[in-house]
This record gives C-alpha cells, structure tokens and sequence, in this order.
C-alpha cells in the first residue's frame, strides 16, 4: 500500500522564478515528510478553475503569486489579514471549505521580532516607503503592533492616500522630498518599494540622519545585501532583510497543509542565498 501523500503548489504566471519550492522541498526533506510542492502555470482565464478543482489535482492547499493574489482573495473565504491586504497568497482546504490567508505580514513581524527583538517596545514612529501590495501587508503588521506614527511616502501620492484612507490617523503622508528631514527621529525604516532591486534605480536616502538605535528593514531580496542594508549596517544599525521575510512568509503555510511548523535554520538562508545569485527573477 502506498502511503498517503499530501501536496500543495505555487500558482503562478509565470511561476518558474518563485522560490516556494525550493524553501517547501527543503522543509519537506528535513523532516522527512512524505509530500510534495510544485510550480503550477496557470493563466488568469484559467485560475478560477483551478483553485475549483484543487482537491481533485490532490492538493491541499497552495501559495498564490503574481498576477493572481487579488483573484485567490475574491474567490476563497479570507482570514482578516488577507482582507486588510486585499490580496491572497496562501489558500488551504478546511473541510472543502477554500480558505486564505496573506503570510506577508507575519513574514515581516516574525522577521523584524527575530532580527531586531523587541523593536516595538518603543517604535513612536515608522517612515514606510512605498504603497504598493507590500506597504500594505506592512502597515497592517505596524498597526497591529501598537507603532503610534507611521509616515508613509510614496512617489504616487493617490497610492499614499488609499493606504492612508484604510488605515487612518496614524498614517501620515509626507512628500518624498521630505524623506530625509522625517529620519531624525524614526525608530523604524521600511523600504517596500522596488527601488534597491537588481536592475531597478538605487533608493537615494541619507541612513546618517537615522538614530543609533533605529531599526532598518528592507523588503527587497534581489540582492539579499541591498544598497539600503548595506548603509545601515555600514552604521552599526540593526537590520532586517528581504530574504528573511521571504523565508519567515512561508512557516504558516507550510504548517497549514503539512502539520508542522518548520524551523527557520541558517542552512536554507544559505540554500535559498545561493539559488538568488545571480538574479533571474525578482518575484516569489
Ligand atoms: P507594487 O505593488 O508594484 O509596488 C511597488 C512600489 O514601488 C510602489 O510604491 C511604487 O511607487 C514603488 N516604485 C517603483 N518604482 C519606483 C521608482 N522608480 N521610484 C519610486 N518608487 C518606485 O509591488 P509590491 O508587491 O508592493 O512589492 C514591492 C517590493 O517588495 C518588491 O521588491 C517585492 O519583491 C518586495 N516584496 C518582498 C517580499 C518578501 O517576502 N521579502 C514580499 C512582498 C514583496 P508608485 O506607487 O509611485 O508606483
């Protein structure tokens, strides 16, 4: 008799640039968990139909990335932080029930709590960089942690002002010119732009301005060593980087359809570290 095997995917597409796999299988070969993780291609038409028939591929569960986090959040029963995100990326049956979640913001707080521990002890103010889906799932994380101020700063200002709509008061807006003169008294900077990224322009942003006890997290994980992290820690600043995120993102779905909560260990930083150089592909 063949032993039951549980399995679970990336929808994707294109989907051959996501990580999940190689993180998913790592996971899967140190515990020696009979399952299995694969890419799925699925194009838009094609996506509802899919996750419809998730049970009959043989899947449990799946992580959903570009272009269908949006849909997979329209077409399952989310969880509230998939909701204030307003996108899906990780679904798992519950009784034939589809549900989601966004792992996003616990791969923040979970990364920022293990680089930098008891940074919202006193965070009065956080400078967020960017409005896209990832300042999103970010504010979300700084909000649910108490952060008092959070000034966001956004190239598009409309962008800005939506964030600044869903989550109120303590979401400021300031002007990018103004970056630098907000620094002196942030105790958190986040870069959830693009800008940093492996063929993408450089994030121009005097760290010198920053407080010695300031904490530096950057999204961006192609490089791991962006430019910002590298200034940061050039000053001795505590840092938490893209990769980590990437990493810490993907415990709660690997628990939800394999029934264990895996380790974050150095060995797959390494793994993982080794599989960016040189970049293909910047998207998980
Ligand atoms: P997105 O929705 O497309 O948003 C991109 C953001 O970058 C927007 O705020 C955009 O500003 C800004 N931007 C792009 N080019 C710019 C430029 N030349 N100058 C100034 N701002 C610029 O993307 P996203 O999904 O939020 O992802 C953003 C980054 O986070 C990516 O690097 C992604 O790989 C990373 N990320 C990492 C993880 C992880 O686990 N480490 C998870 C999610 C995302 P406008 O609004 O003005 O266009």
């Amino acid at each position: 008799m063949t032993k039951t095997t549980r399995a679970a995917c990336v929808i994707g597409w294109p989907v051959e640039h996501s990580r999940s796999p190689l993180i998913h299988n790592y996971w899967l070969k140190q515990y020696g968990i009979a399952g299995a993780y694969r890419r799925e291609a699925v194009p838009p038409a094609e996506f509802a139909a899919f996750i419809g028939s998730l049970a009959a591929r043989g899947y449990v569960g799946a992580n959903v990335t570009l272009p269908h986090k949006e849909a997979a959040l329209a077409l399952s029963q989310p969880d509230e932080r998939a909701r204030a995100v307003g996108a899906a990326n990780t679904l798992w049956l519950d009784a034939g029930v589809l549900r989601a979640t966004n792992t996003d913001v616990e791969g923040f707080l979970d990364n920022l709590d293990a680089c930098a521990p008891h940074w919202d002890r006193s965070t009065g103010k956080a400078v967020v960089l960017g409005a896209g889906g990832a300042a999103r799932a970010v504010i979300y994380g700084l909000v649910t942690r108490g952060v008092e101020q959070i000034v966001l700063i956004n190239r598009t200002q409309g962008r800005a002002e939506a964030l600044r709509q869903q989550f109120g008061a303590r979401v400021q807006i300031v002007r990018w010119e103004e970056l630098n003169a907000t620094l002196g008294d942030a105790a958190l900077l986040v870069n959830t732009t693009t800008l940093g990224m492996q063929g993408q322009p450089e994030l121009s942003v005097d760290i010198a301005r920053l407080p010695g006890d300031a904490v530096v997290a950057d999204l961006v994980y192609v490089p791991v060593r962006t430019p910002l992290i590298a200034a940061a820690k050039a000053r001795a600043l505590r840092t938490a980087d893209g990769l980590g995120m990437l990493l810490y993102q993907a415990v709660h779905g690997f628990a939800l359809w394999f029934g264990t909560t895996p380790a974050m260990t150095a060995e797959l930083r390494k793994v993982v570290e080794a599989d960016l150089g040189p970049p293909r592909n910047l998207r998980r």
